[in-house]
């Protein structure tokens, strides 16, 4: 069923608590951890409990719950006192999406160029 957890999904283990990470926030609804390989001084990424394989496949399914990824993603730019920060949701391989389980990148810390690579 749409926002099951999938067993081959590192996401939704992580949002079960089945594999460790760096939690920094956590909702009913959310889930915030640092970065593995972080590309700047704060890289945290939010995920929604539910799987969906991207941003704007849970925004479609489940909207109110894409508003509080949204939410938290500024919740975590605000804990880590970020003035200037960058939200990114890369969607599909070619543009660097590794796990399909929907994610927002909230990275600051560091200036950031324009047009990203
Ligand atoms: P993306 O490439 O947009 O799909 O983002 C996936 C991100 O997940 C990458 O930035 C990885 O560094 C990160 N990542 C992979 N495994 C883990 C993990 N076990 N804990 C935290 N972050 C992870
Ligand atoms: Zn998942």
């Amino acid at each position: 069923m749409v926002g099951e957890p999938q067993d081959d999904c590192l996401f939704c283990k992580i949002a079960a608590g089945q594999i460790p990470a760096d939690v920094v926030r956590e909702t009913e609804t959310t889930v915030a951890f640092r970065d593995i390989h972080p590309q700047a001084p704060t890289h945290v990424l939010v995920i929604p409990k539910v799987h969906h394989p991207d941003a704007a496949s849970l925004a479609a399914a489940e909207p109110g719950i894409a508003a509080d990824l949204l939410r938290e993603a500024g919740q975590v730019a605000g804990d880590e006192k970020l003035e200037s920060y960058r939200i990114v949701f890369n969607t599909g391989s070619g543009a660097g999406q590794t796990v399909f389980h929907a994610h927002a990148h909230v990275l600051g810390g560091r200036g950031m160029q324009w047009p990203p690579g």
